[in-house]
């Protein structure tokens, strides 16, 4: 019998999995300044500061649809593309979601959904799904997924 491999982030440190996945930031130690993607920045982009340290922190969850488009093209590499091999290239749509710390979050929208599930000002919510699976198993990234109201 054997086991497979566990599913493993695309990108590491962007984003917590398990039931309540959510991104990662980078927060200014000295003004709080937020930034994601968590690059490690070595001083703060507020240039009001001085502060050089900034610490991991989970954001919102929850946030609202600032503006969405589809994909209708593939993206030039490195994008992958989220399927197997052989199959041919699906559109996909992508969010630009505002979250209450301010920040403006683009994602893709969640397996099953597209730009019709979505107005702006809707709410979404994160989740972290399978986006293509290579040789070290399936690859997770996080995505937008509207919330019934
Ligand atoms: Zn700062």
């Amino acid at each position: 019998m054997t086991s497979s491999p566990p599913a493993t982030p695309v990108v590491e440190g962007w984003f917590t999995d398990g039931a309540e996945p959510a991104l990662i930031a980078a927060r200014c130690t000295a003004c709080g300044d937020l930034v994601f993607p968590p690059t490690a920045a070595a001083a703060c982009r507020n240039p009001r500061c001085a502060g050089e340290e900034h610490e991991a922190v989970a954001l919102s969850r929850r946030g609202r649809v600032w503006s969405c488009t589809d994909a209708q093209y593939q993206p030039p590499a490195p994008y992958v593309a989220p399927q197997t091999e052989g199959e041919p290239w699906r559109p996909f749509a992508l969010a630009a979601v505002e979250l209450p710390e301010g920040l403006v979050v683009l994602g893709q929208v969640a397996d099953g959904f597209g730009v019709g599930d979505l107005r702006v000002d809707s709410e979404v919510e994160l989740v972290v799904e399978v986006l293509h699976v290579d040789e070290s198993g399936p690859r997770t990234t996080y995505r937008w997924k509207p919330v019934a109201s």
